[in-house]
């Protein structure tokens, strides 16, 4: 079965060299780096799971919600340790937004779902995998919503990410839900925790069709790349996807993605 998430096809679509590279199972444990601003953004994705799937909503209040981050990030110090850089920073950023997070969203709210993979097929070969953060019921549909820790947010909102997690819940929602009726995915969200806003995108019939069409097609060109891989190599595409490539040390084109990988770069501050 060949496996496509949102995260591989942009990787792909970045870069087929560190797609490639990422493949092989060896290489990626081999050169796995831990980058403080991925471990700081999961433990406010941990924190968020555990308030509303651990606690019931007459529970959970500010300070429950900063006690868990605390234990989070305590939890972490070790990876905080290996990634290096300025911790104290990030945990400052971290807490404005779980205490944004407190003030101005709901949280007694009661997701039908919280964080994990999910998945769905394609087709009989190609299976769609993601992690999705949230689903919540609302007025017969299901709203996604995917949490975003990056301290800029972008000005233009690709909703690929979001389509692809609207149709794995479309495929299985049911089971996954334990839903009855043949309940859908209406709108999907990205929730900048920084601000607190959310970008909202609707969801439709045409929309899946389309998003379902588009993964596949870039299976193809991955299938594509990869049998033609041997006789030319894998094109490395050197750009800002270097900043947060774990395989720059092994790329054929190291010098010059060196210069885009720069540490503390306002790439960071993306994520
Ligand atoms: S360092 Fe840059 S060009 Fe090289 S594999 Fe990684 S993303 Fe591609």
């Amino acid at each position: 079965m060949f496996e496509i998430s949102p995260y591989t096809f942009r990787m792909f679509s970045d870069c087929p060299q560190q797609y490639f590279f990422y493949q092989q199972k060896d290489l990626r444990l081999k050169y796995k780096k831990t980058r403080i601003y991925f471990v700081a953004g999961s433990v406010v994705h941990s924190t968020l799971k555990n308030l509303f799937s651990a606690y019931q909503p007459e529970e959970r209040d500010k300070e429950t919600l900063l006690g868990l981050f605390q234990n989070e990030w305590k939890k972490n110090s070790l990876n905080f340790q290996k990634a290096g850089g300025d911790e104290q920073l990030y945990f400052q950023r971290m807490r404005d937004q779980i205490m944004l997070f407190a003030k101005v969203q709901d949280l007694k709210a009661t997701p039908a779902l919280t964080e994990d993979y999910y998945e769905a097929p394609l087709t009989e070969g190609v299976l769609l995998r993601g992690k999705i953060d949230r689903a919540d019921r609302v007025n017969g549909g299901i709203l996604i919503i995917d949490y975003k820790t990056n301290k800029l947010i972008p000005e233009n909102q690709d909703p690929l990410q979001l389509y692809a997690y609207a149709l794995i819940l479309n495929e299985n929602a049911k089971q996954r839900l334990n839903l009855d009726g043949d309940i859908k995915v209406t709108q999907v969200n990205y929730l900048y925790l920084a601000t607190s806003d959310f970008y909202s995108f609707e969801v439709n019939e045409e929309i899946m069709e389309k998003t379902k069409q588009i993964f596949l097609d870039k299976v193809e060109e991955i299938r594509n790349a990869a049998d033609s891989l041997y006789q030319k190599g894998a094109e490395a595409r050197v750009g800002k996807q270097c900043s947060f490539c774990d395989f720059t040390e092994i790329c054929p084109r190291k010098n010059e993605a060196l210069a885009f990988a720069k540490p503390g770069s306002d790439l960071e501050e993306l994520t």
